[in-house]
């Protein structure tokens, strides 16, 4: 075909610089095909700004490039910002891949850790392949990234493979734009890559098969992985689980399990498309799934929630223990009650050997600690209450500039956050704070996170309460200490996730925060603007006697909430003489507005659940409760002038308990009551955007019965998705909120 034109071609050049997780996904190659393909002239290259491309071409061929540079974007990639600008044409002729430049402020995203994809699990599995049945095996798309780099660039001299030298084969796909292992920083082959230890015992090619063989005789095995080591025993040995809580000192919190595949997992749980999805993503979390009726699983795995936590295997290694064990096995994370997850090899075989008979090991390097995310399906989206592996340390883009704060977040389901103009890098979470180690741990991924983003923070956020060993280290650190309120920090966190920048009423629900008061909070609404909050209504405040044994024993906080409405006797028949002796003279009993508690009351009234073995244990109980019942019933929390009455709930239970009304409806209409009271609130307050927050909002039940009253009602509802509602979502607004204090 021949065109005659009378006027010369134009020429245009395009500038286009993507910021976010953009590094390490393959997307220069993508890039340089698609250029290939267009007939475009320029170049490419990551900087440490993100990535930035070049292209030049006649207008057609530019906006073709555009279009489609937007659709066939790598699956891995995630791109927070993008900025297309016009600039002089150079005459270039052909289009290449440039050095890594960098010299720009380091602010490109660092990946999170992919699960093994289709193209490389083939091979893993294909008999004929150079890299049959290795456990290292990666590509552009999949593989390690967070847990083994140590500095940005992305490149390998940077990363924990660097000891690693590639062979000449690996180096030929490393460098081969048109491999899709080109520029794969983790690439490996059985020559030159990682490799697992032997055990002394068996002979090397079959430590996955000594390893099956032990988990059938109902040892637990302890498996290096991506983020950690990982506790595994066979899920459907109840004596096998049993021992393993008893070494973990782990009582009841429950286990994740590994399934080998989607239709395993539908014979144990019911499972919706989206879940499967999630559970097939590429960050692979742990998702919570609703267990069958009939399920065959050792009741020790997951006593007391409603769900199950099911994953499926992430790293060739799982995949390749999965093919010789195809069963499901507990997974959990390799440590001792809440200290931090074991990452180093003869850490490990120190820490875990009281607990472990078997261990699996190899000899590529874990940079930090990652534990195994935790996600699941709420209001029809998903939802992230653990952020770790395959999530951390993706930025939070924020509607405002932040200053450049350091935010260490609160004591229990600790995560830290760095702010870098509008974007928030959260670590990993990093767990309680209550162990001399988990503090340690706590210490390095401040230095770690600082580090990686070359970050001199200027000011420390923290949370108002001093014990907590967060705000200790901030008080510590010599720099200027910004003290944020707890349930302020927890609405701020949702309203950044979620883009708002207007008023809203905030609701803050969750076990325990340090209140502007001095007292417990934990039943809050606020109003927020412009980072500042008015304390429009609350729980109405009652005893905790013996403090914090109230928190693991929840017929303290009944006795108390009985002993306000029926006096002294009734409450001494709850929870027995002492604790009315502690009610009666207020001694040891601190005063509380938190919801938290009011589960634990109501759990136990109910006669569902009387003690916390481990955080939300009760009101998890509760929630399950419910089981199938849909009823619009409803006990009342009186609103009067913003104080939340819970009397006339408690009686009008108490009563119901006397009738012999079924726990299950008893739940129901206490959740019911809870969401009432939000509506009544909201409507008085006439903001139309309502923030739910806190860790009482992780029940599925009554964030969804919140959401559809209030949308019901005109009201627009935002909840958490990307940090989690508890704790660990502290560490962004404490960012966000920082310089608004
Ligand atoms: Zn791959
Ligand atoms: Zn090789
Ligand atoms: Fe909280």
């Amino acid at each position: 075909m021949t065109l005659i034109s009378t006027t010369p071609v134009r020429m245009e050049r395009l500038r286009i610089v993507l910021r976010g997780a953009v590094q390490g996904v393959g997307f220069r190659p993508t890039v340089y095909r698609l250029a290939d393909k267009m007939r475009v002239a320029g170049w490419v290259r990551n900087s440490a700004a993100g990535l930035e491309i070049e292209v030049e071409g006649t207008t057609e061929q530019t906006n073709d490039f555009l279009h489609n540079l937007k659709r066939e974007r790598p699956p891995a990639a995630v791109i927070t910002t993008e900025e297309v600008s016009r600039i002089a044409p150079t005459g270039a002729m052909w289009f290449e891949i440039l050095p890594s430049d960098e010299n720009v402020p380091r602010t490109a995203a660092v990946l999170p850790d992919l699960a093994t994809c289709p193209a490389c699990l083939r091979e893993l599995l294909d008999s004929a392949d150079p890299r049959f049945e290795y456990p290292f095996t990666n590509c552009t798309l999949c593989g390690p990234r967070y847990t083994i780099i140590l500095d940005i660039p992305y490149d390998r001299r940077n990363t924990t493979m660097e000891s690693f030298t590639l062979c000449p084969a690996c180096r030929r796909e490393y460098e081969s734009v048109r491999n899709r292992r080109f520029h794969a920083q983790p690439n490996a082959c059985p020559a030159c890559g990682p490799r697992l230890w032997p055990i002394p015992e068996v002979d090397r090619t079959s430590t996955l098969s000594h390893a099956a063989r032990a988990l059938a005789r109902g040892e637990t095995v302890a498996l290096k992985g991506v983020g950690g080591f990982q506790l595994l025993v066979d899920g459907r040995n109840s004596a096998a689980v049993q021992r393993l809580r008893e070494r973990k000192h782990r009582e009841e919190k429950p286990f994740a399990l590994l399934m080998p595949n989607v239709a395993c997992v539908r014979r144990y749980c019911v499972v919706n498309t989206m879940e499967e999805e999630l559970l097939l993503s590429q960050a692979a979390p742990i998702v919570l799934l609703r267990p069958r009726e009939d399920c065959e699983l050792a009741p020790e795995v997951a006593k007391s929630s409603p769900y199950l936590g099911v994953m499926l295997p992430y790293s060739p290694l799982h995949h390749l223990l999965m093919r010789q064990y195809p069963f499901p096995i507990v997974a959990t994370s390799g440590n001792r009650a809440d200290e931090p997850i074991a990452i180093d090899n003869d850490e490990a075989r120190k820490r875990l050997q009281d607990i472990a008979d078997v261990f699996v090991l190899h000899n590529r390097p874990i940079a930090r600690p990652c534990d195994d995310s935790v996600a699941r399906v709420s209001g029809g989206r998903p939802q992230i209450l653990r952020r770790a592996r395959g999530y951390a340390p993706l930025p939070v883009t924020v509607p405002r500039e932040c200053p450049p704060v350091l935010a260490v977040g609160g004591h229990l389901k600790n995560t830290i956050a760095v702010a870098l103009g509008q974007q928030v890098f959260l670590s990993q979470h990093i767990g309680d704070l209550d162990t001399s180690e988990s503090r340690e741990a706590f210490k390095r991924a401040i230095e770690g996170l600082c580090r990686l983003y070359r970050f001199e923070p200027k000011s420390i956020a923290c949370d108002l309460h001093p014990d907590y060993a967060s705000t200790q280290w901030a008080m510590a650190s010599g720099l200027p200490v910004v003290q944020i309120q707890h349930h302020h920090a927890h609405v701020a966190a949702c309203a950044a996730e979620n883009g708002i920048d207007t008023d809203y009423l905030g609701v803050a629900w969750d076990g325990t925060g340090l209140g502007l008061d001095g007292t417990i909070w934990g039943g809050e609404f606020f109003v927020v603007t412009q980072g500042r909050f008015e304390r429009v209504a609350h729980l109405r405040p009652f005893r905790l006697p013996g403090g914090e044994a109230a928190i693991r024993e929840c017929s303290r906080s009944a006795a108390s909430l009985v002993w306000e409405t029926r006096g002294a006797d009734a409450a001494q028949r709850v929870a027995g003489a002492g604790i009315r002796a502690l009610l009666e003279r207020g001694i040891n009993a601190p005063s509380s507005s938190s919801v938290g508690r009011l589960f634990d009351a109501v759990a136990c009234l109910t006669g569902v659940s009387d003690q916390n073995r481990f955080e939300g244990q009760a009101a998890m109980s509760l929630e399950r409760a419910i089981g199938s019942i849909r009823t619009k019933d409803s006990y009342v929390i009186e609103n009067r002038d913003g104080i939340g009455d819970w009397r006339p709930l408690i009686e009008a239970l108490l009563a119901d308990k006397e009738l012999y009304v079924d726990a299950a409806l008893m739940s129901a209409k206490f959740h019911n009551a809870l969401a009432n009271w939000i509506l009544g609130v909201a409507q008085a307050t006439e903001l139309q955007n309502v923030v739910l927050s806190g860790g009482v909002f992780q029940n599925v039940y009554l964030a969804e019965r919140c959401q559809s009253l209030l949308e019901e009602e005109g009201f627009q509802v935002f909840t958490h998705h990307h940090v989690p509602a508890n704790d660990g979502g502290l560490s962004l607004g404490q960012a966000v909120l920082a310089g608004e204090y």
